[in-house]
């Protein structure tokens, strides 16, 4: 409590109005395990000042003086041990210092004390994590703290002092001692954080907590004269568009994400509404080396009136991983902490309009900058695809944004341009994964597809045989793998009539499929005609349930399950080899074993894997070669 007022030379002695020692026990034992947001808390108060300053200098100019332009100036003392932070905001009357620096009856810290009371009665321990307490984080690394403030067009200046145990101290300042405008706060740093007495570590914890603060700031050593310059307090997404260059955003893009490209798109957007908040985001013109590594981390800063607060917040979804920026919201409280931002329903909303901004975004560059949207997707394509599976929600409209590779022609197709093209009586949209394009062209499996003119996707990246399997469709249309189940292909007109000859319910053609079941045995799940083949004789499908091939060799190189299903073998009837095979007399078996073993071998290499016995292989081969010879 307050003494005397008449008491102007001696200090007066003052009480904190709640039990400061223990919130200060708390703030450095486990509500922030960074020290470092202590300067973040004190700049950021030093800006707000001058912003405050700003406001009302509106209707009364005479408050700058001839002094008017913000500025925060931090001053290293080395061997007093001592930092400063000057400001020539707003600056503080004597009951301010006891309003503000001595009570802890502000929105936050009461907050922040009835979630300590909560937590020792055995409520959520982390919910204290949720508020900052702002200028006592001072007190991490400070043994006292003396808060030296004249008010804006004030004639007396006060000095505030204390060492965060409980009490503190106002005392009057002489004139000369006193800051002309504003407020400065000095630290007698603890043993323990010599360290913030170091420029280059003052400078470096400056650009990255509060290098977009709107308040230029500049530091130097005590011994210095001059300051040096660390930021030049402008905020660039705080501008309108049109005072922004194409090289401020290039420059702003370099900082921010650390990469040194141009970027391939720029979205500048201030949000008004429910929800007031900026948001600056780049996709970058290159793939960054990070793209794939498996914590899948997003890059987006959260920013709170201009104030840094976190790039872990999770912006944007984590296929969306590549986009790189800032949002800066008007709603979210700056104390807010890094720790629980997550369950803040603000941020919530925020991550969704972000999200739909950037989704609408590239729909934008896809429907009229081909070009740009092509080399997005060349980029990023792998990334965004795993929203298929992982974001139900915008699964069509991801689904719509991507663009394949296919059998028809070189250039990139939209599922919708594929859809446009089906086949009379096509139903699903045809696909076949693997790890490379060529040898996807040239299997077997697609000869029926092409005699139809069906087109088939050309699925390459790893991610593809995930979503593709994961039960999608687009605008209807199921997805089939074409080396999976029966092809139903025969609904569909082949482009060439005159090829077709109907081996269905030849005699010759059955006894010997018949013949190859029994060889094979368990190798197979069956054998059946195949109307996938036009060319090639034989070829291994999946069966219809369970994974297609190649997601089942990802599984079981991934550990995932132990062993491959047993494949189907389809023959093509009509192939010479086939048609001989079955007009072979009755005493040909042996050739006939072999050849049944050598088809089922040589359709598991064309599949990119190799013949289940190589001795067996061999010694079969070695005994028709030299039939042969004769
Ligand atoms: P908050 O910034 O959330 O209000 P803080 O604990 O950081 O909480 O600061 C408490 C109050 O102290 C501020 O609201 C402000 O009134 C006052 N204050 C702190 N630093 C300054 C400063 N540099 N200039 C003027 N007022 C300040
Ligand atoms: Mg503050």
């Amino acid at each position: 409590m307050p003494k005397s007022k008449s008491a102007k030379t001696a200090p007066e002695q003052h009480v904190f109005e709640a039990d400061v020692s223990r919130l200060l026990h708390m703030m450095v034992h486990s509500v922030y395990s960074d020290k470092d947001v202590f300067l973040r808390e004190l700049i950021s108060n030093a800006a707000d000042a001058c912003e405050k300053l700003r406001y009302e200098a509106i209707g009364a100019p005479d408050l700058y003086g001839d002094d008017p332009t913000p500025r925060i100036e931090l001053t290293i003392d080395k061997e007093a041990k001592r930092l400063t932070i000057d400001d020539n905001g707003i600056g503080m009357t004597r009951q301010d210092m006891v309003d503000a620096l001595g009570t802890i009856a502000r929105s936050g810290t009461k907050a922040f004390m009835e979630q300590i009371e909560a937590a020792q009665k055995g409520a959520d321990a982390t919910l204290i994590g949720q508020f900052g307490v702002g200028f006592y984080s001072a007190f991490m690394v400070a043994e006292r703290v003396d808060v030296l403030s004249r008010r804006a067009g004030s004639d007396d200046a006060w000095q505030w002092s204390s060492d965060g145990k409980g009490t503190f101290e106002i005392t009057p300042l002489a004139v000369t001692d006193a800051p002309v405008r504003g407020t400065r706060v000095v630290l007698h740093l603890l043993d323990d954080a010599q360290s913030y007495a170091e420029k280059y570590t003052l400078e470096t914890m400056i650009r990255t907590q509060s290098g977009h603060v709107p308040v230029p700031i500049r530091i130097k050593d005590a011994g210095e004269a001059e300051a040096s310059d660390v930021t030049d307090g402008a905020a660039l997404w705080t501008k309108a568009k049109s005072d922004i260059s194409a090289q401020d955003y290039t420059d702003f893009y370099r900082s921010v994400a650390g990469l040194y490209d141009e970027p391939a798109s720029t979205l500048h957007y201030r949000a008004e509404g429910r929800q007031e908040y900026t948001v600056l985001t780049f996709i970058p013109g290159s793939k960054p080396f990070d793209l794939f590594d498996a914590d899948r981390k997003g890059r987006i800063k959260l920013y709170v009136k201009r104030v840094f607060i976190t790039d872990e917040a999770e912006i944007l979804p984590r296929y969306l991983r590549f986009v790189r920026g800032l949002v800066d919201s008007a709603d979210l409280p700056l104390n807010v902490s890094r720790e629980m931002i997550q369950e803040s329903a603000i941020l919530t909303a925020i991550k969704r309009g972000v999200t739909s901004r950037v989704i609408g975004d590239l729909e934008k560059l896809a429907a009229n900058e081909p070009e740009t949207y092509a080399a997005i997707w060349s980029n990023f394509g792998p990334v965004i695809k795993e929203g298929i599976y992982e974001d139900f929600e915008r699964r069509d409209a991801l689904l719509a944004l991507s663009r394949f590779a296919t059998t028809t022609g070189d250039s990139l197709k939209s599922l919708s341009a594929i859809v446009e093209g089906f086949k009379e009586n096509q139903t699903a949209i045809y696909y076949i994964a693997g790890d490379d394009r060529k040898r996807l062209e040239s299997s077997p499996h697609l000869e029926g597809f092409k005699a139809r003119g069906i087109e088939v996707l050309l699925l390459t990246d790893p991610v593809d045989s995930f979503w593709v399997s994961s039960g999608v469709s687009f605008e209807g249309k199921p997805f089939k793998s074409v080396t999976q189940g029966a092809s139903d292909l025969s609904l569909i007109p082949l482009l060439d009539t005159s090829k077709k000859t109907d081996l269905e319910g030849d005699q010759p053609t059955k006894d010997l499929i018949g013949f190859f079941k029994e060889t094979l045995g368990e190798a197979v799940s069956d054998v059946r005609i195949s109307d996938r083949l036009t060319d090639s004789a034989v070829c291994i499908v999946a069966s219809e349930q369970g994974p297609d091939r190649q997601l089942e060799k990802m599984l079981m190189g991934a550990g995932r399950i132990e062993t491959a299903a047993k494949p189907v073998l389809e023959i093509n009837p009509q192939h010479d080899l086939i048609r001989s095979l079955a007009g072979l007399d009755a005493g040909r078996d042996t050739l006939k074993q072999d050849a049944a073993h050598l088809l089922l071998d040589e359709a598991l290499i064309l599949d990119g894997e190799r013949p289940s016995d190589p001795k067996d292989f061999s010694d079969r081969l070695a005994r028709i070669l030299r039939q042969s010879i004769g």
